[in-house]
């Protein structure tokens, strides 16, 4: 059986660890993290700064992982970026040592554990679903974002629309002495997003 060993930038090997303490930095791209651009843009380089704590075959990870992605508002339409940063924490060990032990010891410790056969760590799927965590699940331009008319599709960040004018002017005549700031036209994000 011929053995496929990992590749990549996200991918450690063993041997270049040192005992103790090793700091180092890894730059990689979305073919790397195997991302699909048509669910996750990114808009430069995925970069992974890590503390690593060798002690023997035990292997302690932790780092940040910090990518710029291109994001479209949900409100307006607009393309914007954000920037992600995720901690990413793993620690890794000898597959035999997994294997000697009983299996519900192995399921109740296998979160956060990878395991290693001497010569490599494979962070790709830790750094993949760190960043995945990350992306919001609402993507606004800006908290205050008013998005588009429903009725002509201007843009209410760059001001009231017409129609907009005219459907407070009526509110008011009918209301008069209610606070006109205070209340909510149709067509207004719901008060409580972003
Ligand atoms: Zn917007
Ligand atoms: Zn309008």
């Amino acid at each position: 059986m011929r053995v496929v060993e990992p590749t990549g930038p996200f991918v450690l090997r063993v041997h270049e660890l040192e005992q103790g303490e090793n700091r180092l930095e890894r730059v990689g791209n979305g073919v790397d993290l195997a991302l699909d651009a048509a669910f996750i843009r990114l808009a430069g380089l995925v970069v992974l700064r890590l503390v690593i704590y060798r002690a023997g075959d035990h292997i302690d990870v932790q780092g940040t992982v910090t990518a710029t992605v291109d994001l479209a508002c949900d409100r307006c339409l607009t393309p914007f970026q954000r920037v992600l940063e995720a901690d990413v924490r793993v620690f890794a060990e000898r597959r035999e040592i997994r294997d000697r032990r009983p299996l519900e010891e192995v399921r109740e410790d296998d979160l956060g554990i990878v395991y290693h056969d001497g010569r490599f760590v494979d962070l790709t799927d830790d750094v993949r679903q760190v960043l995945l965590v990350e992306l919001p699940w609402q993507t606004v331009c800006r908290d205050d974002c008013r998005g588009l008319c429903p009725r002509c599709g201007a843009d209410l960040k760059e001001g009231p629309c017409r129609c907009g004018e005219r459907e407070v002017d009526s509110r008011w005549s009918l209301k008069s002495g209610s606070d006109p700031g205070g209340s909510r036209r149709e067509g207004d994000p719901p008060a409580n997003l972003g």
